[in-house]
């Protein structure tokens, strides 16, 4: 190796889900929503018409209608590029200390590659057989918490007696629940915001809101905490919201009506969907997100995965430790899904 490739930092890179741009599969790899976004996002003319100008760089529209959607002030809301901008600016803000930060081994798969991009040292603590966090576990010495609520890829959520007790127990280090999925059928933990201050909670435009392709996410908590995110943020890249993103996102905000029927129809079609999982001889822990995790009583699931591809269906297949037994099935249309059973069926009839 050169002496200046010794210098370079290294990194493990997160690996993304698999992106197909072939349009003739089933989709349900990435826990996208099936349905495309509020009719009222349309309203972009007037933003392409300024797009040679910078955008609003503290996205106050946005803000604004994010803050009076959660009854919240302006300054408790800090919008990013996705959730993963808002987590990368929350790990590089909020876990700068020499004791290591908590999650849970089986997780969302990009908070190891961050704690090793920032050099944070971080310990795993292992979820129990039924996949849950052990909130115990949490219950010592550290320099932050991260855990997703309900937690990807298991789909289980948590009590929120069982977050408050951890928030409880950390309340000299910052704590963020992850609530990418939470519009699915969780428990939020916004609601204790005001009770304690160290408490950081982001949320995602790209499932729940169908936006996914637009990149939004956004942080929600005490004023100080926002604060610093912001003022790590200005030091890093001060115009991260580009102006459809602000637009947009603002829209799908305002058309509450919309939101709440597209995410009541993925719960429908999931229960269904879960039901006929059951039939077919798979189990999976209840889940609250719009995706299924589900594992086969006699048939491997890389096989289940590998067929499905054949057929260009498209599902999540983790090949590591503890949970490569195990297919993550996002939750597409009625149709899409009948599909999937239909020919989960025939493939496994002489299994
Ligand atoms: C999808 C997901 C994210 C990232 O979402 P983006 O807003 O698209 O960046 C973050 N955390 C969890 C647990 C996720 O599943």
């Amino acid at each position: 190796m050169n002496a200046w490739e010794e210098n370079i930092r290294k990194v493990e890179p997160y690996v993304p889900g698999e992106q197909p741009q072939n349009r003739n599969i089933i989709k349900l790899n990435t826990n996208e929503c099936p349905y495309g976004p509020s009719p009222k996002v349309s309203k972009v003319k007037q933003c392409i018409d300024d797009l040679r100008l910078y955008p609003d760089a503290k996205s106050t529209d946005l803000v604004n209608a994010l803050a009076s959607y959660h009854g919240l002030k302006s300054n408790q809301i800090f919008v990013g590029v996705g959730s993963d901008d808002v987590l990368a600016m929350s790990f590089l803000t909020f876990f700068n200390s020499d004791k290591p930060i908590l999650f849970p081994d089986i997780t969302y798969s990009f908070y190891d590659v961050w704690a090793n991009l920032y050099r944070i040292p971080f310990t795993t603590l292992p979820l129990d057989d039924n996949f849950r966090i052990v909130k115990e576990d949490y219950f010592k010495s550290n320099g932050g918490v991260i855990f997703p609520n309900p937690n990807a890829p298991t789909s289980i959520s948590m009590g929120i007696e069982d977050v408050e007790d951890i928030i409880k127990h950390n309340q000299d280090v910052v704590v963020i629940v992850d609530e990418a999925y939470v519009d699915f059928g969780g428990i939020s933990a916004l609601g204790l915001i005001r009770k304690y201050e160290n408490l950081l909670v982001v949320r995602t435009f790209s499932k729940s809101r169908s936006m996914a392709g637009l990149r939004i996410g956004y942080a929600m908590g005490n004023e100080k905490l926002i604060k610093a995110l912001s003022d790590v943020k200005y030091s890093f890249n001060s115009y991260t919201m580009n102006r459809p993103s602000i637009v947009m996102g603002t829209q799908s905000v305002l058309d509450d009506l919309y939101f709440k029927e597209t995410t009541a129809k993925v719960i429908k079609t999931r229960e269904w969907f879960e039901g006929e999982l059951t039939r077919l001889g798979f189990i999976y822990p209840k889940s609250s997100t719009n995706f299924v995790f589900a594992s086969h009583k006699t048939v491997a699931a890389k096989d289940i995965f590998e067929a499905c591809r054949a057929k260009n269906i498209f599902v999540r297949f983790f090949d590591k430790p503890r949970i490569n037994n195990y297919l993550r099935i996002t939750i597409g249309t009625d149709e899409q899904m009948k599909t999937v059973v239909d020919f989960l069926e025939e493939y496994l009839k002489d299994k």
